[in-house]
């Protein structure tokens, strides 16, 4: 890789189903692999003026389905980081919501404050390195183009939730509950880039449907309502 992958933008995506909306409204070409030790894709191509890069943490060989989670996150963000180097990051896909805080399916929200919700080591230090807790700058320009929510937003490596994470979500007035921003915001961080996260809702944390069955129903309506923030976020990009 050279540096004809450097970008303006980029933009980070965990699962194939929720890229290629955004691949395809941005009309990005794919240029393969970024190491071939690792199954993340890279696409890239000049969209209202900008180079922006696309990279999709990519399909396990082994498992055969999206390397969702902080592993692959953290991972792809840094070598993605390396190669585009961006003026800005984006971590654009799907989430929790919560009707509690207001949430209705295919909502975008753009979160400003990131968290693990399942990292707890209690020891001095330890403890708020577990908890990740980390605010972002707010991006009023891309905010306003998106019609993005503002709020906090929990990461966990599990889709299910936990008594005692539900307390946590509470207590943390968090919005948006994923599996990949707070780890993503720590490599964002050690590279120096802003970082922004597009978050649409495709399930209901604390409704009574079942998470994962309303996450597949509703996964096409949002992910094409997240396309769609980020195109508006890409074309106002230059003023931000
Ligand atoms: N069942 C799905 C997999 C969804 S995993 C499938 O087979 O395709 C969840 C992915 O969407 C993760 O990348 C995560 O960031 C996001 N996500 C959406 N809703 C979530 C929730 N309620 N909890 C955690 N992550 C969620």
């Amino acid at each position: 890789m050279t540096d004809r992958n450097t970008s303006d933008l980029l933009i980070q995506v965990a699962m194939r189903a929720e890229a290629l909306p955004i691949i395809h409204l941005l009309s990005l070409k794919p240029i393969g692999r970024m190491d071939p030790n690792l199954p993340s894709e890279l696409w890239q191509g000049i969209v209202h003026g900008h180079r922006i890069s696309l990279v999709t943490n990519g399909c396990d060989p082994e498992f055969d389905c999206d390397r969702i989670g902080t592993e692959s996150a953290a991972i792809v963000a840094f070598l993605a980081l390396r190669i585009t180097r961006p003026k800005l990051i984006f971590n654009a896909g799907t989430c929790g919501g919560f009707t509690s805080q207001g949430a209705t399916i295919g909502d975008i929200y753009m979160p400003t404050r990131f968290l693990f919700h399942d990292q707890r080591v209690a020891l001095p230090k330890f403890d708020a390195f577990a908890k990740g807790e980390k605010t972002t700058a707010d991006f009023p320009k891309i905010r306003s183009a998106t019609n993005a929510k503002h709020g906090t937003c929990s990461t966990g490596s599990s889709l299910d939730t936990t008594v005692d994470e539900m307390a946590f979500f509470a207590a943390e007035s968090v919005t948006c509950k994923d599996m990949e921003a707070a780890a993503i915001v720590r490599v964002a961080r050690d590279f120096q880039t802003p970082f922004i996260a597009l978050k649409a809702v495709t399930d209901l944390v604390d409704h009574r449907q079942v998470v994962q069955e309303s996450f597949l129903t509703n996964l096409k309506f949002a992910t094409s309502r997240l396309a769609d923030a980020v195109d508006h976020a890409a074309r106002v990009f230059s003023a931000v």
